[in-house]
């Protein structure tokens, strides 16, 4: 609601907007983008509305609920990101537990569950199938999944214990803890055969890391450090994807930017072929696409 509205609020109303007008005035002190957003969100965290019920009449206020409005405002300010003090990150039209330690969804990774449904659809509907998430953080994308395709199994692996709590977490939030599983694992399972392969490995270059947003700096290195040229876990899963894959599985990639010819080089031997690329809305060619056969 713009400012210039409030003549004619009512008491609670103007309480409201002045907060966020104070929040929003800290937070471009702090050069935080989107500030008057950073500011309803934490208030509509702290008041557990929704950010459009913010301005209603009824709208309870008190000193301990301001206090604790300005408690995570300050930590906004020292680049913790918004997912983090409000311990939810919105992912395909879900939203998922996050916390501290534990990678948060980013939206070119739908692009990736998008063409994971429509290879479904194209190459296995309505046959069941069984599909591995390796690197699954808080399950984003297995849970999606396992929402998405009825006839499904997915496991999703993770080297972090407390990706693979939250996960379980955000799979019994979700209802579906019974088509899912999450293990603690580095990349691969113990065993098993799988119809189709997910994964959004760390792909960003060690060397990079220091140039990245303050904010992605708060979050665990382990799940963004790709070795020297970000493909350490690349090649690792392009190497052990044939043995998880049935014949005519699918294996379905994130990458980072400008990786594609690497990637083109290390599958040529193989018989896993890059069948497809998709681009993120920023044009980087995002999601790679490969048939084993
Ligand atoms: N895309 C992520 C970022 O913005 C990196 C994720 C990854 O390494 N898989 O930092």
């Amino acid at each position: 609601m713009p400012l210039q509205h409030s003549a004619n609020l009512s008491k609670k109303e103007i309480k409201t907007i002045s907060l966020l007008k104070v929040a929003t005035d800290i937070f471009k002190k702090h050069n935080i983008e989107d500030a008057y957003l950073n500011a309803e969100i934490l208030l509509s965290h702290i008041l557990g509305k929704e950010r459009e019920k913010l301005y209603a009449e009824d709208i309870e206020m008190d000193r301990k609920k301001i206090g604790l409005f300005f408690k995570l405002v300050k930590k906004r300010c020292r680049r913790i990101p918004l997912q983090y003090l409000t311990g939810k990150a919105n992912f395909f039209g879900y939203s998922f537990f996050v916390e501290n330690g534990v990678f948060i969804p980013r939206p070119e990774t739908e692009i990736l569950v998008e063409k994971t449904i429509e290879i479904y659809k194209n190459f296995f509907y309505p046959q069941k199938i069984k599909i591995l998430d390796i690197g699954t953080g808080c399950g984003n994308i297995a849970i999606t999944l396992a929402k998405e395709i009825e006839n499904s199994y997915i496991i999703g692996t993770d080297i972090s214990k407390k990706s693979i709590k939250i996960a379980k977490k955000n799979s019994i939030y979700h209802n579906v803890e019974k088509k899912t599983e999450f293990i603690r694992k580095n990349l691969f399972p113990e065993e098993g055969k799988f119809h189709i392969i997910v994964t959004n490995p760390p792909y960003i270059p060690k060397s990079e890391i220091k140039n990245l947003q303050q904010e992605v700096k708060k979050e665990p290195l382990i799940a963004i450090d790709g070795g020297v040229d970000g493909l350490k876990y690349i090649r690792e899963i392009l190497n052990g994807a044939e043995k998880y894959l049935y014949k005519n599985g699918f294996l379905i990639m994130e990458i980072g930017e400008n990786q594609t010819s690497l990637i083109k080089e290390e599958v040529k031997e193989k018989n896993l072929k890059l069948i497809k690329i998709e681009k993120d809305l920023q044009n980087f060619e995002r999601i790679c696409i490969f048939k084993y056969n």
